[in-house]
């Protein structure tokens, strides 16, 4: 166990020979106690290692490598008889109207809001294309890792402590309906009543010359932090109503 921390980059050298004379003189202490008390190891991560190393010497135990698949998320779906291509072609033309509006979001919180996939679907859709959305333990923070293995350590960008498989959220079909309904008004062409004349500049107030200024826009979400290790995304910064989002391309 104390190799394979080595290994995972969870542990030095130095650490493990220290651990390992600890060990050798407490009685009735595994080396994994004393790494955990020393503080060199989290619980999480002792429980993977044991996990890790328990499935290496049970070869008929070891689960045969599952090269993900390429299939996008709404194909998978239609070919494991989840979902009609029917379904799956709703979905991507509602995706087409958020996206003609600025807003992205993935195919799977489309259909979970409909109700056509469950949270548990997604989870396993998106674990069959090689990602995984992974939570910090700490700090709360959310990663979409593409390319998971379980038996990597993945660490939080933010705090480095460890980041453990977690729930995929769904968008409240209510509010998605809402912006779609805006999207939609928004393309309707505009009364004529609805045009708004100039406002007259009123005499003496202030020194303004001409019409007012216009009531500055508010400003746009910054860019996503990308997560250059993990090819994760941090969902720290959107600040819509739609709350986050897993991203997730079709
Ligand atoms: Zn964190």
């Amino acid at each position: 166990m104390g190799m394979m921390a080595v290994e995972k980059g969870l542990i030095g050298e130095k650490d493990l020979t220290k651990s390992l004379n600890i060990s050798e003189f407490s009685e009735g202490k595994t080396l994994k106690d004393v790494m955990m008390e020393m503080g060199l190891l989290s619980k999480f991560q002792a429980e993977k290692l044991e996990r890790i190393l328990e499935r290496q010497s049970n070869p008929e135990s070891a689960r045969l490598p599952i090269k993900p698949t390429k299939l996008k998320l709404g194909e998978l779906a239609v070919e494991r008889g989840m979902l009609s291509q029917a379904q799956v072609d709703e979905a991507i033309a509602e995706q087409k109207e958020f996206a003609g509006s600025g807003l992205s979001i993935p195919i799977g919180q489309i259909l979970m809001s409909k109700g056509q996939l469950t949270t548990t679907d997604v989870g396993q859709l998106i674990e069959r294309q090689g990602r995984r959305r992974l939570e910090c333990h700490a700090c709360k923070a959310a990663f979409n890792i593409t390319g998971y293995d379980e038996d990597n350590f993945y660490r939080c960008m933010r705090c480095n402590d460890d980041l453990l498989p977690c729930e995929i959220e769904s968008i409240d079909r209510a509010k998605l309906e809402k912006k779609l309904a805006t999207i939609r008004a928004a393309k309707q062409p505009k009364p004529v009543a609805a045009v708004k004349t100039p406002a007259k500049p009123t005499p003496g107030a202030g020194p303004a010359k001409g019409a007012p200024a216009a009531k500055a826009a508010p400003g746009k979400p910054g860019p996503k932090k990308k997560d250059p290790f993990s090819d994760g995304e941090v969902d720290d910064d959107s600040d819509d109503d739609l709350g986050d989002l897993m991203i997730l391309e079709l």
